[in-house]
């Protein structure tokens, strides 16, 4: 697949081979790509040559294999189609092959990271933000099928929003998009054009939202790539049932992704006050003010989750 892809960039931009390159053109003449259209298979172009000659060139498809790609929970509707499914079910470690001779990878966006996979304020942020502008292109990360394109009236935040299952059982979410390029059900390749930047959705500048999901729970994309770069960090990721809470993170070791993960959250109820908290938990204002980046003198807001332990 790749072959046939840097072969015809090879003829679009280089006419000649090494081999002739050092000869005469004149005396050896050779047809040059002088122009590509498209067909109505994506992955066929017809290129012509500056003889009135042409022909198809195969840019490969995508893999998805279907002995391995999770079709039971196949739900083009639900933006979440393992909802009902407890993290329970989920082993407790995953190996998940994400690059092979057969499946590759291209970065989804290489950008400047503005928020992290967290617990931001009073919600969860499932995800990695990537600073952009509206209209730059964002790629497929992986080979897959488009599960969900909604528009950002039916997205609850995500604004314009692709989700694509990829045949490992992954998922990744492309979210505040200006436009899609790819409808449900499509197959994608990795490095294929799904869609546009933009600042749909609770979005505040433009920014792509970049989830990983794994039967519907999420992990710090950061954890498979480093996206200053770019680069996957490694072909395989062991996913770890600790990864799947929001306060575990790339960078943690697991102990401390292990003790992340059990922490306990209080949602702030009327009446509430920091030394009625340390009493209930058994722990100490100073400590729930360390975890919490907050003072003793914070004023607590109905509906804020502090973490207690
Ligand atoms: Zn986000």
């Amino acid at each position: 697949m790749l072959t046939t892809i840097v072969a015809l960039t090879a003829l679009l931009h280089s006419p000649t081979t090494p081999d002739t390159l050092s000869l005469s053109s004149q005396n050896h003449p050779t047809r040059t790509a002088i122009d590509t259209l498209p067909t109505d298979d994506k992955y066929t172009k017809v290129v012509l040559y500056d003889n009135n000659t042409w022909e198809y060139i195969d840019l490969g498809r995508p893999v998805i294999d279907d002995t391995d790609f999770d079709t039971e929970n196949w739900n083009t509707d639900k933006i979440h189609a393992y909802r009902d499914m407890p993290l329970s079910l989920i082993p407790d470690e995953v190996d998940l092959l994400l690059v092979d001779s057969l499946h590759s990878y291209h970065p989804p966006y290489i950008g400047t990271v503005t928020s992290r996979y967290c617990f931001r304020r009073t919600r969860e942020h499932n995800g990695t933000d990537l600073r952009l502008n509206i209209g730059d292109p964002i790629y497929a990360a992986f080979d897959g099928k488009v599960r969900v394109s909604k528009a950002t009236s039916k997205t609850g935040g995500y604004g314009n929003l692709i989700v694509i299952r990829h045949a490992n059982g992954l998922e990744t979410y492309y979210g505040h998009l200006s436009e899609h390029a790819v409808k449900v059900d499509e197959l994608v390749k990795a490095g294929e054009v799904i869609g546009y930047g933009g600042n749909t959705g609770r979005s505040t500048g433009p920014h792509l939202h970049f989830e990983t999901r794994y039967q519907g729970q999420s992990f710090d994309p950061e954890r498979i790539i480093d996206f200053s770069t770019g680069q996957l960090r490694d072909t395989l990721i062991t996913l770890k049932k600790h990864y799947f809470s929001i306060y575990s993170h790339h960078g943690q070791t697991d102990a401390e992704s292990l003790a992340a993960s059990q922490r306990i959250v209080h949602r702030i109820k009327s009446g509430d006050t920091l030394s009625g908290l340390a009493v209930k938990y058994h722990t100490t204002v100073s400590k729930i003010c360390k975890l919490n980046n907050m003072s003793p003198k914070t004023t607590l807001r109905i509906g804020q989750r502090v973490t207690v332990r």
